[in-house]
């Protein structure tokens, strides 16, 4: 060990060992030392890899963006931000400018809506929201300034399945940029990119992630130059994630496969148990035969219906709270994708904003509630759901 004994305040050598680590370091430094002026431009130039300043890049964003890259077939690295909702706003506020339109679909992420709706239009930039199931109500939409359709290939909370093949056509043919939240779906379901995306966003912070206890996103695009944009935006706009929550996402990451074949096929069995019960009115699940887009779904997603499952009781609020009281176990927890099953009751959180009238015109009623499918033994996860629209029905 160089200047073991050393009285500076950093001696700068690590303990020697011949051997590696098996699991990634953890580097939190924000700073990394270069030898020499001609080393630091040779960095800044490219012609050596090396970090300097944590924000423009460090070892665990990158580990986290490499593997993300490679289950999502990105051709070029793409970047790791600090949360889901800081990728959404690397691409729509990195990519474009006042004057531009950007279309959506009408039942994207809440805080992605509030983007479209609220802060595009105070830069300057238009935005309409539509049923991205109907690519011809899209190609109404569009207009001569339309730079980017913006969809989720399975929406919240009805879990409607997007048109990707028919919106991916419509995208080449008019010179649009099309870019897919795919954090529902996950590569495992779907690849965006294969499928014809111009951007893949994520939030890690639910699947991938896996465990609840880590914020993270990510955001990349198939284009060279716009890959490029989007990682000298995201430096700029400081969207760099912390060390520790990559450290962290890296480790969920590891069994992300395992969870997610688990978690959907655990979906599958409980859509089938709730629509066989009492007091459930209706079962909203792509992989039933009864799910108005089930074929669209098995076309897009070839079998993999992914873990989310939502259904409405019979009834009001008042059944809604019996439900939640009586789930013994579940987290009732705005949330999804962790290794336990959550519950999600959107008239009281996601979808709290709009008004009674509009959460109808969704098919959202006070008793519609989303499940976030876990790692619980089927048989056990299914008698809690028993017990609990028992509780609903008799209150
Ligand atoms: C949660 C979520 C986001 C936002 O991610 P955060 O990590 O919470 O910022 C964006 N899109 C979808 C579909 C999400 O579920």
């Amino acid at each position: 060990m160089k200047n073991e004994t050393s009285s500076l305040v950093r001696p700068n050598a690590l303990p020697e060992s011949a051997s590696r680590p098996v699991v990634t370091p953890l580097s939190p430094s924000v700073v990394y030392a270069s030898d020499t002026p001609d080393m630091l431009d040779a960095q800044y130039e490219g012609r050596l890899q090396g970090y300097t300043y944590s924000r423009e890049g460090h070892p665990n964003a990158d580990v986290v963006g490499r593997r993300l890259d490679r289950m999502e077939g990105a051709p070029h690295p793409g970047i790791v931000t600090a949360s889901g909702m800081a990728a959404v706003s690397a691409v729509l506020l990195g990519l474009f400018k006042a004057g531009d339109h950007v279309i959506g679909g009408n039942q994207l992420y809440g805080r992605s809506l509030r983007m479209m709706n609220e802060d595009l239009p105070r830069l300057g930039l238009e935005t309409s929201l539509v049923d991205v199931g109907d690519v011809e109500a899209v190609r109404a939409a569009l207009r001569p300034e339309t730079r980017l359709i913006l969809v989720e290939a399975v929406s919240n909370p009805t879990l409607r399945v997007a048109d990707i093949a028919g919106l991916a056509r419509l995208a080449k043919e008019t010179g649009v940029l099309l870019a897919v939240d795919n954090t529902f779906t996950t590569p495992r379901a779907f690849k965006p990119f294969e499928a014809g995306a111009d951007i893949v966003i994520h939030s890690l912070t639910k699947l991938l992630a896996g465990h609840s206890d880590v914020m993270l996103g990510y955001a990349a695009a198939a284009d060279a130059a716009l890959a490029e944009r989007l990682r000298v935006f995201s430096i700029t706009a400081g969207l760099t994630p912390s060390p520790f929550d990559c450290w962290l996402a890296e480790r969920g990451m590891l069994t992300f496969d395992l969870r997610f074949d688990r978690a959907q096929a655990t979906a599958q069995v409980l859509a089938d148990h709730l629509s066989a019960l009492g007091g459930v009115r209706r079962v909203i699940y792509p992989g039933r035969a009864d799910h108005p887009d089930h074929a669209r779904a098995d076309a897009l997603l070839e079998g993999r219906f992914c873990n989310m499952v939502s259904f409405e009781l019979d009834g009001g609020r008042a059944e809604a709270n019996a439900f939640t009281r009586a789930a013994e176990g579940l987290s009732f927890a705005p949330t999804l994708g962790d290794v336990g099953t959550t519950l999600s009751h959107p008239a009281s959180s996601s979808h709290r904003a709009l008004s009674p009238e509009q959460r109808a015109a969704l098919g959202i009623g006070e008793g519609f509630f989303r499940v976030s499918v876990g790692l619980e033994e089927p048989d056990a996860l299914c008698a809690v759901f028993t017990e609990a629209a028992a509780a609903a029905r008799t209150r």
